[in-house]
């Protein structure tokens, strides 16, 4: 008979298949720029069934390291993306009436622990108290789901996997997890990317020259050290993917820069303005 180990040892790939899977130049796999030792930690967690959090600002590739590490595995992602009404019911599943009967439906965190997906649970600071605490028994040595509608247990398979999503900057002291939740998960912290992984990142997903995508970098780094501007958070890769793309389908380097950068960064006036003047002399 096997063991626990011994299954898990041959259905999860090897650290060497899962470096060849990301070598893979198939369109099939999101394209990811590792900007530290990210992908071993991840496979590394992955085949120790250890939960993982993802911590750091919007917008620097937390979600789309998941959607790579999820192909590169060769397990579903299935994401939720938390806020203040998430509660257990969405994630564990309710009665729903069909034609007349009740029928109970999984949610998703039910529907990952089924069939062994990786579950990633975005931005989970944000949601109820009873939603963060459905993961509880998840993340330790029970690795089960209890379904108090249905009086159903549910044992995670050995492929399924928690990782979590957390602001720290952004939630300060309103939405913070608490210790009880943070010390269930090994956690990989993301920043902005530096200026060459970034000119890449930007680059490639804005399909714009080096030469362009640099300068967007050069007004993100300003924009980045700039900190008398009192930003809630600074400008994120998305930002300026986004600005690259307005620039890439014609609309003029500064106004793709006001729109994409300045604007969504602040409603200050004088704010806005500061960045105005910064965008004009970089672009
Ligand atoms: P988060 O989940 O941290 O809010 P995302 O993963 O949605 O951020 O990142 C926003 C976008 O930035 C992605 O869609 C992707 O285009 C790009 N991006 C950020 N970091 C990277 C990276 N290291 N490699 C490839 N793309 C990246």
């Amino acid at each position: 008979m096997k063991t626990n180990q011994t299954m898990l040892a041959e259905s999860v790939p090897s650290l060497d298949q899962v470096r060849e899977n990301g070598s893979d130049a198939s369109a099939k796999i999101a394209f990811y720029l590792p900007t530290g030792n990210e992908v071993d930690l991840c496979i590394h967690a992955y085949r120790s069934r250890i939960p993982l959090m993802l911590k750091g600002p919007t917008g620097c590739g937390k979600t789309r390291f998941m959607e790579h590490m999820a192909r590169r595995i060769g397990r579903e992602l299935i994401t939720v993306s938390c806020n203040e009404d998430t509660s257990a019911t969405d994630l564990l599943g309710r009665h729903l009436i069909r034609g007349g009967d009740t029928v109970w439906t999984d949610g998703p965190v039910t529907r990952a622990v089924r069939t062994g997906a990786i579950l990633y649970l975005d931005e989970i600071a944000e949601a109820r108290a009873d939603a963060i605490v459905v993961i509880h028994s998840l993340t330790d040595h029970r690795r089960e789901i209890f379904l108090d509608r249905t009086g159903e247990s549910i044992q995670a398979s050995d492929d399924f996997m928690v990782v979590i999503s957390y602001n720290p900057g952004y939630q300060r002291s309103l939405r913070e997890l608490k210790p009880s939740t943070r010390q269930r998960f090994a956690s990989i912290t993301f920043g902005y990317p530096n200026e060459r992984e970034e000119i890449r990142i930007v680059a490639h997903e804005a399909e714009i020259d080096a030469a362009t995508a640099k300068k967007l970098v050069g007004i993100a780094t300003k924009i980045r050290q700039l900190t008398e501007l009192s930003l809630l958070e600074s400008v994120s890769t998305r930002l300026l993917i986004a600005a690259g793309k307005l620039i890439a389908s014609g609309i003029p380097p500064r106004a793709a820069c006001i729109a994409a950068i300045a604007e969504p960064l602040d409603d200050e006036a004088e704010t806005i303005a500061a960045i105005r003047q910064l965008i004009e002399i970089s672009i």
